[in-house]
């Protein structure tokens, strides 16, 4: 256990390896092993922060080697009730283009073989993953966003593909005719394991690009590498900015239902 605590917990995606101007570092150990990295422990505004680039800060885990059970738990283990997880994805749809911001509500699993659970018994439990996301954490980001004059998809289905190769033109072309919007390597099972210790989670969702399926249609442009990099640094500021406005807009008290995930999960 760490004598360090934070209230908001914040999973850095690609590109994303800092947060705050001053923190201390501390290095977590979990019964599920070691989280990617040290952990950047700070304050934005009265809220203590901790922050986690979930790649590690020399990108150095690929989405399929991420330990995600170990990096949820270590922000158990510091006290916290809310995690901002922003991630790089690609678009499935036509009208959801480079630059906008998607925060999902649903998401659409298609990993294999990754520790996926908390609870592997004896006690048996099962959590509802019907609303996988916190929905008051979803609609704070989007008002924030908005007010930035970003254009804030609210809501949409995520699939998660296991990686490290992208789709197949006909995976992607498979996604888009389901009507979901992004696809993305790392938001399962990222955000149904803080579900399971009752952790609100709110994805924030930057689009660098079309996935195949769609550019093959013809219908969009195809974006280059260079281009996504620039939809990247570009956007850098705007996505540390929407979670740094959000942290110290975060409620006080949670009347959602992640609160209480475990309530009717056990079969006792
Ligand atoms: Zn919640």
């Amino acid at each position: 256990m760490t004598k360090h605590t934070a209230r908001i917990g914040v999973f850095g995606g690609s590109g994303f390896y800092s947060l705050m101007d001053s923190f201390e570092e501390i290095k977590i150990e979990t019964p599920y092993g070691a989280p990617s990295d040290l952990i950047a422990i700070g304050t934005v505004g009265d809220r203590k922060v901790a922050f986690l680039p979930r790649h590690g800060k020399q990108h150095q885990y690929p989405p399929h080697m991420i330990p995600y059970r170990a990096n949820v738990y270590a922000m158990k283990q510091l006290g916290v009730t809310q995690i901002i997880g922003p991630n790089c994805v690609g678009s499935l749809q036509p009208h959801i283009k480079p630059g906008h911001f998607v925060v999902c509500d649903q998401f659409v699993d298609r990993t294999s073989g990754r520790r996926d659970t908390f609870y592997d018994g004896p006690i048996a439990t099962h959590i509802s993953s019907a609303e996988p996301y916190c929905g008051v954490l979803r609609k704070l980001a989007v008002e924030i966003g908005r007010e930035q004059g970003i254009t804030m998809h609210d809501g949409g289905a995520t699939v998660v593909v296991q990686g490290p190769r992208f789709s197949t033109r006909a995976e992607s072309h498979w996604f888009t005719q389901m009507g979901w919007s992004i696809v993305n390597m790392t938001q399962y099972p990222e955000c149904v394991l803080a579900l399971e210790q009752e952790i609100c989670y709110v994805n924030i969702a930057l689009i660098t690009d079309y996935d195949t399926g769609i550019v093959a249609d013809g219908g969009v442009e195809a974006v280059s590498a260079a281009e996504v990099v620039n939809v990247l640094q570009s956007n850098n500021e705007r996505v540390r900015y929407l979670i740094l406005e959000m942290i110290k807009r975060m409620p006080d008290t949670r009347d959602c239902p992640c609160a209480r995930a475990l309530q009717f999960a056990r079969m006792e």
